[in-house]
């Protein structure tokens, strides 16, 4: 399939580039990135974001990764937002007594 090709199981664009090693070079990024990290401005990936949110944002592996852990739509996130508001429930509920 023509779309599975344009976007690698990392969900980023380094096929494309890859494909055509010239092509990407005037952003000086370095080879086997695609991007530059929205929030340290290393180099990273272009990607979509990790929550259910219509946006696409470059980020290096280690803040993409800060994201779907903190951000409350991605998957990995709400778990952990739940995990943290049934502590905060369960603590509360230990003070009321
Ligand atoms: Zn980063
Ligand atoms: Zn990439």
């Amino acid at each position: 399939m023509a779309f599975e090709a344009a976007w690698n199981k990392r969900g980023c664009r380094c096929d494309e580039s890859e494909k055509r090693p010239e092509g990407r070079d005037t952003q000086g990024l370095a080879r086997g990135y695609c991007g530059l990290c929205l929030i340290c401005g290393e180099p990273g990936h272009t990607r979509p974001h990790p929550g259910a949110v219509e946006f696409t944002g470059s980020w290096c592996d280690f803040h993409y990764g800060v994201l779907a852990v903190t951000h409350p739509l991605a998957p990995v996130g709400t778990f952990v937002w739940l995990a943290v508001i049934a502590a905060v429930i369960f603590t509360a509920g230990q003070l009321m007594r």
